[in-house]
């Protein structure tokens, strides 16, 4: 469990996110964790990278209580971790869970004691770790072993598959240790984000059949923009259909303006596309063709998600399940009325020489047609009452 969150096992995939707030600023930083929640974040990361964060975390949380928002909290800690708790216990006490970067904790001696002071804070405190390895911030001592070692085997491997084995190795070696120091297993999530998608599908292969602990997954540096949501999404698709994973993260570097919570919907949106779970209704809608005779057709089908994504806060304490319902949004009459009887409801909007007409299906028989102005209000009219009918009223 992280806070009321349950991790591993049987339990669903759960969508995490991270603030880009500065931390010291309580107000903005528990203003964006309340909306990466309100979006569907289960847990939210912060950094805490200097004395100053650390006292800032006990106020956030107390800010979050305000808000009447009970996310759980998770610490980022590089170099300073130990410094910061041992100083902060107050910060200690405020997290749900510690992220712990092996390859930032310190070097030779001093690494083991402040690794070791790190997991008996999360002890003496009942909270879960993170064992976060990162390529880009791999242990240099562990790598620097592992290349040894290699040098002298008979068929040297690469670098690279040096590189992809020392992620691994560094991530079961530290969770090894956090147990010896009397973590619970199940208080161990793993994590070895690279930044390459066949990189991360084999680092994570390889991590799962090596163990049992909980994995976080999540492709580091994703990148911006469609880039960066196509890199996430072929990488943790291929491991989440073979059933590794039981958190994600989506890393997306945020368009200049965007919002923080698109790496939020994006998490939804591929579990819900793997049908692993179900978060909002989703839109099937067309691409559009020279059969298409306008752009309302593309305007209704946005509207509509973002329609169906604004009620969800609503909908899914009063109409439990609709979080699976499907509506199709079509372009024109040639896969219009197939795809909308397929749907729980569905539009077919007028192709172009079409009638001006817009048949719509629900459960896959015609209820009605729509014409005029209006089409997009009284479609979403349709939706609600479709809504209250097969979902039930609270
Ligand atoms: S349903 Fe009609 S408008 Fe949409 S892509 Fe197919 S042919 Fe084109």
């Amino acid at each position: 469990m992280v806070g009321n969150v349950q991790i591993g096992g049987d339990a669903p995939v759960v969508v995490q996110s991270m603030t880009n707030t500065d931390t010291v600023d309580v107000i903005r930083t528990a203003a964006q964790i309340v909306e990466l929640a309100n979006a569907g974040s289960e847990l939210v990361r912060i950094t805490v990278n200097n004395e100053a964060a650390a006292k800032a975390v006990p106020e956030i949380k107390q800010q979050l209580a305000k808000m009447g928002c009970d996310v759980p909290i998770v610490g980022d800690f590089h170099f300073n971790g130990h410094k910061l708790l041992t100083k902060h216990p107050e910060c200690a006490q405020a997290l749900d869970k510690y992220r712990i970067n092996p390859g930032n904790v310190g070097r030779g001696k001093r690494r083991d004691e402040q690794f070791a002071t790190m997991i008996e804070f999360a002890i003496q405190y009942g909270k879960p770790v993170r064992i976060g390895v990162n390529w880009g911030s791999l242990d240099q001592e562990l790598l620097a072993r592992l290349l040894d070692k290699n040098a002298q085997t008979e068929q040297p491997k690469s670098l690279h598959q040096i590189n992809c084995e020392a992620v691994v190795t560094s991530a079961l070696e530290s969770a090894q240790k956090a147990e010896e120091l009397g973590l619970g297993k199940d208080k161990i999530i793993l994590s070895c984000k690279m930044s390459g998608v066949q990189d991360l599908i084999a680092v994570y292969r390889d991590l799962a059949q090596r163990c049992d602990y909980a994995l976080h997954l999540g492709l580091t540096e994703a990148g911006i923009g469609s880039k960066g949501i196509v890199a996430s999404t072929a990488a943790l698709a291929v491991l989440l259909n073979e059933g590794i994973g039981n958190t994600i993260r989506i890393s997306l570097t945020p368009e200049p303006n965007g919002k923080r919570t698109q790496e939020v919907i994006v998490g939804q949106e591929i579990l819900q596309s793997l049908g692993l779970r179900a978060f909002t209704p989703m839109v099937i809608a067309c691409p559009g063709c020279g059969r298409t005779s306008s752009t309302f057709f593309q305007s209704l089908a946005e509207q509509t998600q973002e329609y169906l994504r604004q009620q969800m806060p609503i909908w899914k304490t009063d109409h439990p399940g609709v979080e699976s319902m499907n509506v199709a949004v079509m372009g024109c009459v040639v896969n219009g009325p197939g795809e909308s009887k397929l749907a729980n409801i569905g539009i077919s909007m007028p192709g172009t020489g079409e009638r001006p007409v817009a048949p719509v299906y629900e459960d896959g028989a015609k209820t009605v047609t729509l014409k005029g102005d209006n089409i997009a209000a009284e479609f979403q009219q349709l939706i609600d009452q479709y809504v209250q009918k097969r979902y039930g009223k609270s």
